[in-house]
């Protein structure tokens, strides 16, 4: 899609520099939060280490998402790196969900503090990477000329770092910029006196639109589908939330380790089902508290559509209360689908927006948009006169950053060959036919259902601990057995199919992408990091080491 953020070059200038070739025992491919770590473990191990990023930052999907409103809508305490008690200690956090600016900052404080910098390339992609099967090593090329052999290939490219950008008809006639949320550009936009179309109502567009809408004279909102949002009541922290975050931070750790710790936890299909009135106390009590701990409420939430049902209806009821326009308040409220099985959202006036008098909603379910024309957009039913345009559509989740690049294994085995029919990796971390290829947060993994900045610190650890292994034990090679992924895989197919989080058609299942396989990508059962541990302490049980 030509929109104005990727007509215009955002890396900037690439500094010349000499091509890099060479052997290193490690190549890592992204320089966000899992790669940022893997560099550091990798380094401390003593292994050699090279990584390459494609923007001329650190960050991620942190350093593009530049939208207005964009913030974590994980408490940032928590959206913490716990490997460096120093790093917790020196930094502090000023907002409860830190603004993309401050996570942006963090993360620059780390490559600095840690002196992570000297080992990337920045403005370096990663066009491909094979295994030479004589070799036993990877050699990975860049769209800059680098090509280096490396006897352990890491992707840290991220889970939601490659764009949805939807191929509507008229696309190139419209005459006004087009922005995409998760490339905006770094200057900041100016909306005042426009008029703005955004499509795209999920957590980027659920924090965009209130702040587009202060700005533009007129903002049109185009909907295909509603999301469940909760409002985070973001605040400055205080010296008392240090504190208490601190007492609470070894048990936090703890409890990320824990058999039972996971999104969906066998508890679950023992609770009891909670009276209505119990649950709309609940649901009243964290819905004053904001933020997405409202999916904590009760444990069979996301496994029993009678509690489900309770909290879909007590949403519904607050955007009655809230939207003033009956009709805008039946359009926004979700139904159809269990709330919490599409990621919910954390919103900052998102419901109040639609009570302005130059806001309003097109509810894309009754009037199909149907292409862009010059002067704006065609639904079914409408013109929209607009001058620019905003799409926040989402990404390309888990396997997008993956297939972007030419990735081949044994044999010339294509990672989009061999993940045709839906990805597969033995614990979300490797894969069969893929010697030697660690993927941070990969398909069949917890990633994107918790913690990200936590599960990227859980995948380096274990990886680099599999490596310290390998190097004391003499073995070359390490793959997953296909037998043990080919179970893993079922069982995270199982585990999701106890949920509710199937009965929508989710990112999380590939379903925003036209011809994904629709497999449910992550893992939302228990004990995830223990049975890894536990793995490792068999030997990598289910991995063939050579
Ligand atoms: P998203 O959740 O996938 O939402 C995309 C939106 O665009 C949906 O409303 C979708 O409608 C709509 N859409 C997609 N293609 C369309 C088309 N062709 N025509 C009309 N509408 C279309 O993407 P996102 O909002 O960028 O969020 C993705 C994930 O990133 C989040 O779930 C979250 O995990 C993460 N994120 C987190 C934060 C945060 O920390 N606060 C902020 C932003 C993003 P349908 O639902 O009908 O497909």
């Amino acid at each position: 899609m030509a929109t104005q953020a990727n007509k215009q070059d955002h890396t900037g200038d690439r500094a010349e520099r000499a091509a890099v070739e060479g052997d290193y025992d490690a190549v890592v491919v992204g320089a966000g939060f899992g790669g940022l770590y893997a560099l550091h473990r990798l380094r401390e191990k003593g292994l050699s280490v090279i990584g390459f990023e494609a923007a001329p930052e650190v960050g991620g999907t942190w350093y593009w998402n530049r939208y207005p409103g964009v913030r974590c809508d994980v408490p940032s305490l928590y959206y913490s790196y716990t490997w460096s008690e120093e790093l917790r200690r020196e930094w502090r956090w000023s907002e409860k969900y830190a603004a993309r600016r401050e996570i942006l900052d963090y993360a620059k404080y780390v490559a600095d503090r840690f002196r992570l910098r000297d080992l990337l390339r920045f403005q370096t992609r990663v066009v491909s990477a094979s295994f030479d099967e004589a070799s036993g090593r990877w050699l990975v090329r860049t769209d800059r000329g680098d090509e280096i052999r490396a006897r352990f290939c890491i992707m840290a490219s991220g889970a939601l770092s490659v764009p949805n950008s939807p191929k509507t008809p008229g696309l190139e006639s419209f005459r006004g910029p087009i922005y995409h949320t998760a490339r905006w550009p770094e200057q900041e936009v100016d909306f005042s006196g426009l008029r703005v179309g955004v499509v795209g109502t999920g957590s980027s567009g659920v924090q965009a639109i209130p702040l587009i809408a202060e700005a533009a004279k007129h903002v049109v909102v185009f909907q295909r589908t509603p999301n469940f949002s909760v409002p985070a009541r973001n605040r400055a922290l205080q010296d008392e939330d240090f504190k208490q975050f601190d007492a609470a931070f070894p048990a936090y750790c703890e409890s990320l380790a824990s058999p039972n710790a996971g999104r969906v936890n066998s508890s679950a299909f023992e609770a009891p089902i909670p009276s209505r009135d119990e649950q709309w106390r609940r649901y009243e009590e964290l819905w004053q508290e904001g933020g997405g701990g409202f999916l904590l409420s009760f444990p069979n939430l996301l496994t029993h559509e009678a509690v489900n049902d309770v909290a879909c209806d007590f949403v519904r009821e607050k955007i009655r209360q809230i939207v003033k326009n009956p009709k805008t308040a039946a359009a926004l409220s979700p139904s159809g689908y269990p709330l919490g099985v599409k990621r919910i959202c954390v919103d900052t006036n998102y419901y109040e927006t639609f009570n302005r008098d130059n806001v309003e909603l097109v509810n894309l379910k009754e009037e199909p948009l149907e292409a862009l024309t010059a002067d704006g957009v065609k639904t079914s039913a409408r013109q929209f006169d607009l001058d620019a345009l905003v799409f926040a559509t989402g990404f390309d989740a888990i396997t997008g950053a993956l297939f972007a690049m030419d990735i081949r294994g044994r044999n010339e085995l294509r990672l989009q060959d061999a993940w045709a029919e839906g990805p597969r990796a033995y614990l979300g971390i490797a894969v069969a036919d893929f010697p030697n290829l660690f993927i941070i947060t990969g398909p069949g993994s917890p990633s994107v259902i918790g913690n990200m900045i936590n599960a990227c610190e859980q995948h380096v650890d274990w990886l680099t601990d599999c490596i310290d292994h390998m190097r004391a034990q003499d073995f070359r090679i390490i793959e997953p057995d296909p037998a043990a992924e080919r179970a893993w895989m079922t069982h995270v197919a199982e585990m999701a199919e106890r949920t509710l989080f199937p009965k929508a058609d989710s990112w999380y299942l590939g379903a925003n992408i036209a011809g994904k396989p629709r497999v449910f990508m992550p893992y939302v059962g228990e004990g995830y990091r223990h049975r890894c541990a536990q793995i490792a302490a068999r030997g990598y049980e289910g991995f063939r080491l050579t």
